[in-house]
């Protein structure tokens, strides 16, 4: 993530000052630039579309309030998020939660490799040049060489876009559990298939955890619209909108790349809204503790909380809803220690 660090020195100095209007604007001052692109696709979107994305965008992640687990202590932040394609804040959620999901299958994987394929750059319209890939990689990976080699696999899509040329330039990025394919066969029928594109490269992975960690973000968005000219962004907004951009095959079948309310979500209690703690850091100890917990991966004993607050300031605006309403509500997840 931009402008983050793992240096306690850095988190300590964030414990001391921090305050908040909202979660969204926490996550927003760490990533200021990705988050502010985001607004303005939106923006330009719904005035093209005539719709109201930018008010859903807008709200991502700005009710947010602490949660803490009755067995560990561990404290979190439970939100009400977007799920929009091209938000940055639910697009790095989407990265956490597909490493996860994918970890133990790559790590205990017996030859992880790494296969990126590409097209011949076109002038062709996006859309259908995306189309051609998925094609031609699905019938690629049906190939009897490769479907012998290969025990399973996770691909992603990637695109760039080349500023001199005007062009488009889409990947295919695949997380393999394979057995050793010859380099020269592999672009041989990849090259039949796609009528002349060669470009292929496939390679040992000795660091799954790393390579996995980075091809994963591609399952939260297929480009960074910072690196994008915004008179391109209306063509990647049509191509993408409900495309597929992840899948799975093989081995890998069955892990779904789909966020989803944690099995244990019956577990966590809300202790305090982000707002109310955030504000109260440097002059309350239960603030203290909660804000220390989460962004020091500690944890609080039972009973710390921000009620004592609430009793005495029914305005205290974030306080956390009755829990059987958010609860039911799909659009809440668990959002991990972001630093
Ligand atoms: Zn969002």
């Amino acid at each position: 993530m931009e402008n983050s660090s793992p240096l306690v020195q850095d988190i300590e100095t964030t414990a001391r000052t921090s305050s908040f209007h909202s979660f969204r604007a926490f996550l927003d001052a760490r990533a200021p630039g990705s988050a502010q692109a985001a607004t303005q696709f939106y923006q330009l979107i719904d005035s093209i579309e005539q719709s109201e994305k930018s008010k859903l965008l807008e709200e991502c992640r700005s009710r947010a309030w602490f949660v803490r687990n009755e067995e560990t202590g561990a404290v979190r932040v439970a939100a009400k998020q977007c799920r929009l394609r091209w938000c940055f804040h639910c697009g790095e959620s989407r990265q956490q939660f597909v490493t996860q999901a994918l970890m133990p299958w790559y790590t205990e994987a017996k030859a992880p490799k790494l296969l990126t394929v590409t097209i011949k750059h076109t002038d062709e319209p996006l859309p259908s040049q995306i189309d051609f890939l998925y094609d031609s990689f699905r019938k690629f990976r049906n190939r009897k060489f490769l479907k012998d080699n290969i025990d399973g696999g996770v691909w992603f899509f990637q695109v760039t876009y080349n500023q001199k040329s005007e062009q488009w330039h889409p990947h295919i990025h695949a997380l393999l559990d394979a057995s050793f394919m010859d380099h020269q066969k592999l672009m041989e029928l990849w090259e039949k298939i796609t009528n002349g594109s060669t470009i292929v490269h496939i390679r040992s992975v000795n660091d799954p955890e790393h390579t996995l960690t980075h091809n994963a973000r591609y399952a939260a968005r297929p480009s960074a619209l910072v690196k994008i000219p915004e008179d391109r962004w209306p063509d990647l907004f049509e191509a993408f909108d409900g495309r597929r951009i992840c899948g799975t095959w093989g081995s890998a079948r069955g892990i779904s790349l789909r966020p989803q309310k944690p099995d244990d979500a019956n577990k966590w209690h809300d202790v305090g809204g982000f707002t109310t703690v955030s504000s109260l850091v440097d002059t309350d100890d239960s603030a203290k503790s909660i804000w220390e917990a989460w962004s020091l991966s500690g944890t609080i004993e039972e009973g710390v909380n921000m009620d004592h607050i609430y009793k005495f300031d029914d305005d205290a605006g974030d306080k956390p809803p009755p829990k059987d309403e958010w609860d039911i509500e799909p659009y809440f997840d668990y959002v991990g220690n972001p630093f």
